[in-house]
């Protein structure tokens, strides 16, 4: 995807309007994982060290009108001991006082706006809302790739009104992920999990043609085996994809490869009695929640060999640790690997931190789902705005 570039056009001595994703985790008030605003530092630090004012915006969580839960100020704390400057946080995002307020920041100070969905208008991309928004900088540049798929007043719509480019997040996103997708270093593996099949089969459909090895595990496998007539007792099934899974395996039969053996157990039960089975013997009262030792000696010798991995969703059901073998294998072979090693956001980067491993990864996406949609050929709107009004 082209979009217009900050590192290319290095504007001075404005104020720039910043859209971040510092949609952080918290647990009582407390940010629990900073990636996110850590990530956007580069970005914010370039705009301050040429002399221009940054006022940066974001949402947080899903409120419906104003919430105290979800007000911005733990990430304005945050950014301030990051910067080593004040961050304050400003009431709103939008308004006279607001706009009044931006318009007398000082080369180099920092603002946080307040979270831009306790307005209804962002997710409906109104253009006033979008307008007004704008109203408070000279010039745009969205940092937020978690958000970029969606097509909100903040991400895309506040480009109709000032001249834009891409922050050093996207940039970066865009370059790994885009180079995973169109010239990787072959052998090129992906490696796919996660629960259903339908959510991936865009995914499946755009890294097919490009990949030497698709490795499918996870709840979507079974799907698989039940195409190929074996039995899979409780395990999860997506019905509806089973003539989808028939035909990938007709036709690309000789790049898939599935998981030959199973940890089972009766119950989705974290502590349950567990056995390992082989992928033909799956007993009718049981479900597979991870995938077997000699299947974990595959995709590791698979890895081993690859140029280029990507890897989106987890093999097994890690966030239980009787059933982390597989994600966890998965995870430790890329940190070993010489490959360039790419991690799709979502639940595998979530692994990778997990297991310890995620500074080993060449790349660990910061957007679960537009990592997903950039990698199945999609346009993110957030970025396909950028540049309208010139950058
Ligand atoms: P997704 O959101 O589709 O990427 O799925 C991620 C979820 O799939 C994780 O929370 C895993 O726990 C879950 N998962 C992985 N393997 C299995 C499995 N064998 N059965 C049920 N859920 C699974």
């Amino acid at each position: 995807m082209q979009a217009p570039r900050l590192r290319q056009h290095p504007v001075a001595n404005k104020k720039v309007l910043v859209r971040c994703d510092f949609n952080v985790p918290l647990e009582n008030g407390t940010i629990t994982d900073d990636r996110r605003i850590t990530e956007a530092l580069h970005t914010i630090e370039f705009l301050r060290s040429h002399g221009n004012s940054v006022i940066l915006c974001s949402h947080l969580g899903r409120p419906k009108g104003v919430s105290l839960d979800c007000s911005l100020a733990p990430v304005a704390q945050r950014l301030s001991s990051l910067l080593k400057t004040d961050v304050h946080l400003l009431a709103d995002c939008v308004g006279p006082e607001i706009r009044e307020r931006c318009n007398q920041l000082k080369p180099g100070e920092v603002v946080l706006l307040e979270n831009v969905r306790f307005h209804p208008e962002e997710e409906k991309n109104d253009p006033e809302f979008a307008q007004q928004l704008a109203a408070n900088a000279e010039y745009f540049v969205n940092d937020a790739f978690g958000t970029a798929h969606r097509a909100h007043a903040s991400t895309a719509g506040v480009a109709d009104y000032l001249p834009s480019s891409a922050g050093f997040l996207i940039e970066k996103e865009l370059e790994f992920l885009g180079r995973a997708v169109e010239s990787p270093k072959h052998p090129f593996v992906a490696i796919m999990g996660g629960s259903k099949v339908k959510d991936k089969i865009a995914l499946i459909n755009n890294l097919l043609p490009k990949v030497d090895r698709l490795i499918i595990g996870g709840g979507m496998s079974y799907t698989f085996l039940k195409a190929q007539g074996k039995e899979i007792g409780k395990s999860l099934l997506d019905e509806t994809s089973i003539e989808y899974a028939g035909q990938l395996l007709a036709e690309h039969g000789d790049k898939i490869v599935l998981p030959t053996d199973f940890v089972v157990t009766p119950d989705f039960a974290p502590d349950g009695p567990t056995s390992i089975v082989d992928a033909d013997h799956i007993p009718a009262d049981q479900m597979g929640l991870d995938v077997g030792p000699s299947s974990r000696v595959t995709f590791s010798g698979i890895i081993h060999t690859a140029g280029t991995v990507l890897w989106n969703g987890p093999v097994g059901v890690f966030e239980m640790d009787a059933f982390a073998n597989g994600t966890k294998s998965i995870a430790e072979s890329l940190a070993a690997s010489s490959a360039m090693t790419i991690v799709g956001g979502g639940d595998s980067a979530a692994a990778v931190e997990k297991f310890g491993v995620a500074d080993k990864m060449t790349h660990v996406s910061t957007g679960g789902g537009a990592s997903l949609e950039f990698l199945e050929g999609k346009i993110l709107p957030g970025i396909a705005a950028l540049g309208k009004l010139g950058s």
